[in-house]
């Protein structure tokens, strides 16, 4: 049974190991979120890539959701030491994973699209599941946000990590999406799943940007779409969905996550304590309750099994 999924970098992830227990991983294709993708001195960032990457390769640091495990940080530290503007690292990036950092960038300066380029290092990580980026052409979430009556357009990581998502957000843009086209393989990948899964990722700055790019949104239409939520009750697991959400209008609960999907979803998984039978009025796709707070493998394991049982079911 082949699966795709739309991800980002921190939820699904979690569901990704969980689901390469139960499912062939040869079968596992994953479309993922570019929207954060940056320069960092003379280094290319795509960390919702490196992320599901390293959590294939089961390297991944899971206390952080972005690195390896176990990493060390010696040229971050010594960098630091030499106090030269343009290697300046607003986050810390380990030894291990700044070599496949500088991996992309070599490849990317010589003119390869990145989709290409993550194909060589999936290979070279022993990644049997497939791995797309959503496009090749840059598209870059902003966010617009109020700083002393002021209105500034952010990056993600001027935002998030600079200033630790201390700040009005107003509105969210996906930067030059209307231009952009899918990766080729990745519309393929969608078009041949017999499930589409968009796991518990945050529905605006990581599935957004996926779904801003027409070809993707026009290949899922007539797909079978599960969505995960990532929202319990009413408030995100963890990280700033909630944010987000409100400032495009959208309720932080579960009416809201289906607000922003109900295009495309068939089902939407919530979690159990989420009182499932009163959820499911007001939302005209199938609800089905699930335990969605992923702590340990054998959380993830159960949930990937969840979501084949209720597949099988139709
Ligand atoms: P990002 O790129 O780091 O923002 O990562 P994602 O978008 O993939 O994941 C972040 C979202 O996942 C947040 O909105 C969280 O609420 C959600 N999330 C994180 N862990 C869990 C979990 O264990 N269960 C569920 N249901 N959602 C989670």
């Amino acid at each position: 049974m082949k699966i795709t999924l739309l991800s980002g970098g921190t939820g699904t992830p979690k569901l990704l190991q969980g689901l390469k227990k139960v499912v062939k991983e040869d079968n596992i294709s994953v479309v993922v979120n570019t929207g954060e993708d940056t320069w960092v001195g003379d280094l290319y960032l795509s960390p919702d890539i490196d992320t599901v990457l390293y959590t294939l390769a089961d390297m991944i640091n899971e206390d952080t959701w972005y690195g390896v495990k176990g990493d060390t940080f010696i040229t971050h530290e010594t960098l630091k030491m030499y106090q030269c503007e343009g290697f300046s690292e607003f986050l810390r990036i380990g030894d291990r994973d700044r070599a496949l950092k500088i991996h992309k960038t070599y490849f990317l300066r010589r003119g390869y699209p990145l989709s290409k380029v993550v194909d060589m290092e999936r290979k070279l990580l022993n990644i049997k599941a497939k791995v797309f980026p959503m496009t090749d052409d840059k598209v870059e979430t902003k966010i617009l946000v109020e700083e002393e009556g002021e209105k500034i357009l952010l990056k993600f990581h001027d935002f998030w990590i600079k200033r630790r998502g201390k700040a009005k957000v107003l509105d969210v843009f996906y930067e030059n999406s209307q231009y952009a086209k899918g990766v080729e393989e990745a519309l393929v990948s969608i078009e041949e799943a017999e499930l589409v899964v968009i796991g518990p990722s945050n529905p605006i700055t990581s599935i957004g940007p996926i779904l801003s790019i027409r070809d993707i949104k026009r290949a899922l239409k007539d797909k079978r779409v599960f969505v995960v939520s990532p929202i319990v009750g009413d408030r995100a697991v963890s990280g700033p969905a909630g944010v987000f959400m409100e400032a495009k209008g959208y309720p932080v609960n579960i009416y809201g996550i289906y607000k922003f999907y109900q295009d495309i979803v068939d089902t939407l998984i919530i979690d159990n304590r989420d009182n499932v039978e009163e959820k499911k009025r007001g939302i005209e796709c199938k609800v089905v309750g699930a335990d969605i707070i992923l702590r340990n493998m054998e959380d993830k394991i159960n949930l990937a099994r969840r979501i084949l049982e209720e597949y099988r079911k139709n």
